[in-house]
């Protein structure tokens, strides 16, 4: 027999966790979906379903000296309109799915989904934003780009719930191009975010992240490092260098949202124009 269980508070929820193997459940967008069977059918789970979408202690978005705090049930709508959350976030989720969607789904949905195709991924990885998990003992905290491990896969015990989000302050300038099908409720074909600081005509901080090229996002580090601390002159001579680096580490798939040939093309366009505005 499957459970249901719709917790009062965040501890009563963990404590089903501790005792029980589920789902959890969100804002459903993503699971309702995958479970859905045909029409007329309600979807089916294999194993008992937690639902926490209720959870007001989960509610928030705070600030301080860490970063940006997104609790594990707020939605899209909230962290859209609130002054905390940074404008580079706020221009991903203004193109994630439509209104109707951003009202009911989370990013706590979002990473737990673990799509290579996860807008908010790009720019979760490229800030270096870490989530809080917790279970009914304990806390820990992990890097978003360490959470997720492959496609739907993702590095949370059975006892465990994500129950927030942290985005690091930044002052990055940032170039962020999602490319899909049309303008609304259209999955990423790909999607591409340059950021990065100049200071006194010096690169201070580079970043760049591919999203729906590979099972997760691209983003190389070492890459990025090579490049920092040099004049911007010299940086616009490194270009074609750059570009030939990704070139070697974008290598994209076909399926029935795009090709592998459009793609890595329009990938190694948005960094190249990307590359080219920075000033
Ligand atoms: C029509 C439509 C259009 C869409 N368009 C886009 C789009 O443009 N871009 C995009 O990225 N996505 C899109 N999506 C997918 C979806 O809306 C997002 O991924 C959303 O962020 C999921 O959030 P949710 O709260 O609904 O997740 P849910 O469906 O509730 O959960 C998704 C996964 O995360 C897990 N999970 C949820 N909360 C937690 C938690 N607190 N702790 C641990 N695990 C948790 C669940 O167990 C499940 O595995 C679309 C979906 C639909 C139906």
């Amino acid at each position: 027999m499957i459970n249901h269980f719709i917790p009062k508070n965040l501890s009563e929820a963990l404590d089903i966790l501790s005792n029980h193997d589920c789902y959890i459940i969100a804002g459903g967008t993503d699971l309702m979906v995958q479970k859905h069977r045909s029409s007329g059918l309600l979807p089916t789970f294999e194993k008992d379903v937690l639902y926490i979408s209720n959870l007001e202690e989960l509610n928030f978005i705070r600030s301080d000296d860490k970063g940006v705090h997104i609790g594990a049930t707020t939605k899209y709508r909230d962290i859209s309109s609130s002054e905390l959350v940074p404008q580079l976030f706020k221009d991903v989720i203004s193109e994630l799915a439509s209104p109707n969607i951003r009202n009911m789904a989370t990013l706590a949905g979002n990473i737990g989904n673990a799509s290579p195709a996860g807008d908010t991924l790009v720019a979760l990885y490229v800030l270096d934003a870490y989530l809080v998990l917790q279970n009914k003992e304990s806390k820990r905290e992990i890097l978003v780009k360490d959470f997720i491990k492959g496609v739907r896969k993702i590095d949370r015990k059975p006892d465990e719930m994500i129950t927030e989000i942290v985005i690091p302050h930044h002052d990055l300038h940032y170039y962020w191009k999602k490319v899909g099908s049309r303008a609304a409720e259209s999955i990423s074909k790909l999607s591409f975010l340059g950021a990065y600081i100049t200071k006194e005509g010096i690169i201070k901080d580079l970043r760049i992240g591919f999203g729906s090229v590979s099972i997760t996002v691209v983003r190389n580090r070492d890459i990025e490092k090579q490049y920092i601390g040099l004049k911007i002159d010299e940086f616009s001579q490194q270009i074609p260098e750059i570009i030939r680096k990704y070139d070697e580490i974008i290598n994209p798939i076909t399926d029935q949202r795009s090709t592998k040939d459009y793609r890595k093309k329009v990938a190694m366009n948005l960094l190249k124009d990307f590359l080219t505005k920075i000033k």
